[in-house]
């Protein structure tokens, strides 16, 4: 079990806004952050975050609570795995009530990784082909460089030094096969890859032996997603903030080298292409973009697509294209620094590289592949922003050589505000109800003057505050934009106008009601016509029917 203090300790160092963004993209809206959700489909967001209240909620399908629920429900993870997932991601030790609960060994990865780096230095052919490459004794280390011997090695590694084995087949360092365990890397050069914690999670190797898979990356693990991490991201990260920039390349040895000659906020994806899941990582401290990418027709496609990606992202940055198979390393071995430097200073914008691939795949000479191409570019540009879409329908017209007003762009904004079905008798209530719950000490004093019967619409969100004011269920008002947080003059105001509305309604009620004897009757509607008479006056009346 783990030990109560220990989560309480976790829970108090907890940033969920720093959590969330680890997995979704949150952009910031006033004072919360918004995303899509996770958990229902949808393209506008109304996933909120609220790094003053801790907790998030889905305005859409109504999940909500607080950085561990969110872990347990994205990760479908039990609570005790949730925390400690948590913990492991910010580095925060956990204590344990029984000393038996083991937990999985993550230090193998970097054990191994030390035993390549040692080995590395007396191999020859490694060591050649990454001097061949121009990579400086201080990238070796800076970037740990490694070799992975025959599978037996690094077997008898593990077993004369007591490693878990069943962990380090978890953590993909090895495997079991037909004819027992094998190493995943088997004469290699290594690429450690860290997670965006600092912490290693997998590796990525080169062959020295001409296998087949030039590269080849650990296996999916618990720790390891390609599809998210980044490599060399932990080394780049401080000047990705610094100078709000970041180089995605397409390979280890462009981010080693790049970072060689002071280009040091490249990073590079595992052999994959950039995806959505990589969103959330790159989108963190807001960083201009550069796509810099080989000229041969993989390069060029996978450019497009992420151009296109990031551009409805709202990404700021652009594409560098090398070209003659000139890759960014090459250049920076050839001593072509100042090159490098005017190439990165000058990308071409995502959207006009978008439409300019675009049209560039057809002959617009001919008016049917005109017409083509101008379906296909208008398609793109109405995916874009409304601002954007104005911005490039001349940029369109202009390339194709045709009047504006044959671009068209969508009007129909499908951004639909959150909640715009409130009547103004939610809006009115819900304003209330928001106020108190943002300065809960406000409920001694309405507690004495309002009753739940007062509110129309929301009576049971009442209940809740008077009864169970931290229920989840009621963060969808906390952070509901839409809802003011009234100031104590104007919540005064408001309750007052609530009050004689009750009063009011009252008083015609009562007077039809037959079921009271005339005596009960008489003193209430004089009791009515008294609070009546002090609301006028601007005195909030204690609820006394
Ligand atoms: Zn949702």
């Amino acid at each position: 079990m783990i030990k109560k203090e220990s989560i309480e300790n976790l829970k108090n160092n907890l940033d969920i806004v720093d959590i969330i963004s680890q997995f979704l993209e949150v952009k910031k809206s006033g004072a919360n952050f918004k995303a899509c959700c996770p958990f229902h489909g949808e393209s506008t967001p109304s996933f909120v975050v609220s790094p003053a209240k801790q907790i998030y909620h889905c305005f859409g399908c109504g999940v909500g609570g607080d950085a561990i629920k969110f872990m347990m429900e994205y990760e479908k993870l039990s609570y005790p795995e949730a925390i400690e997932k948590l913990a492991s991601m910010n580095n925060i030790n956990l204590e344990y009530d029984n000393v038996n609960t083991k937990k999985q060994d993550i230090r193998i990865l970097e054990d191994v990784n030390k035993f390549y780096q040692k080995l590395f230095v007396n191999n020859n052919t490694s060591k050649e082909y990454i001097n061949s490459r121009g990579i400086s004794e201080f990238s070796i280390e800076k970037f740990e460089i490694g070799y992975a011997p025959v599978s037996g090695d690094t077997i008898n590694y593990l077993k004369s030094n007591h490693y878990n084995l069943t962990d380090a087949i978890d953590l993909g360092v090895i495997d079991n096969g037909t004819n027992g365990l094998y190493s995943r890397f088997i004469e290699r050069i290594t690429f450690p890859i860290y997670g965006i914690n600092g912490k290693m999670v997998g590796f990525g190797g080169r062959t020295i032996t001409g296998h087949n898979a030039k590269y080849v990356n650990s296996p999916q693990t618990k720790v390891f997603n390609k599809s998210k991490l980044l490599y060399g991201y932990h080394l780049a990260k401080e000047q990705i903030y610094k100078k709000n920039q970041l180089i995605v390349c397409e390979g280890y040895l462009d981010v080693i080298m790049l970072h060689q000659a002071g280009f040091n906020t490249a990073v590079a994806t595992l052999g994959t292409a950039l995806t959505k899941d990589h969103l959330p990582l790159i989108r963190r401290g807001e960083p201009k973009i550069i796509l810099a990418y080989d000229g041969d027709k993989a390069g060029l496609a996978a450019a497009f697509k992420a151009s296109v990606m990031l551009s409805q992202g709202e990404f700021e940055g652009g594409v560098v294209i090398f070209e003659d198979g000139i890759d960014p390393a090459d250049m920076v071995k050839d001593g072509k620094t100042e090159e490098l430097n005017k190439i990165f200073s000058s990308p071409q914008a995502f959207i006009p590289y978008t439409i300019d691939y675009i049209i560039e795949k057809y002959e617009i000479n001919n008016p049917a592949q005109k017409q083509k191409a101008l379906t296909e570019a208008n398609d793109y540009l109405k995916s874009l922003s409304p601002l954007n879409q104005d911005e490039y329908k001349r940029y369109i017209a202009q390339k194709l050589n045709i009047r504006e007003n044959r671009v068209s762009v969508n009007n129909d904004v499908s951004q639909r505000p959150i909640d715009s079905n409130l009547t103004k008798i939610d809006i009115a209530e819900l304003c209330i109800i928001k106020s108190i719950l943002e300065k809960p000490s406000r409920l001694d004093s309405v507690l004495d003057i309002v009753d739940a019967s007062m509110f129309e619409a929301h009576k049971n969100e009442f209940d809740l505050v008077l009864n169970d004011i931290n229920n989840n269920s009621l963060n969808s008002i906390t952070l509901n934009e839409k809802l003011e947080n009234y100031d104590d003059d104007r919540l005064n105001q408001e309750l007052l106008t609530l009050l004689y509305k009750f009063y009011s309604n009252k008083l015609t009620v009562i007077s039809y009601d037959k079921s009271y004897d005339f005596r009960e009757k008489a003193n209430l509607i004089r009791k009515i016509k008294d609070n009546i008479y002090q609301l006028k006056l601007g005195k909030l009346v204690s609820y006394n029917l």
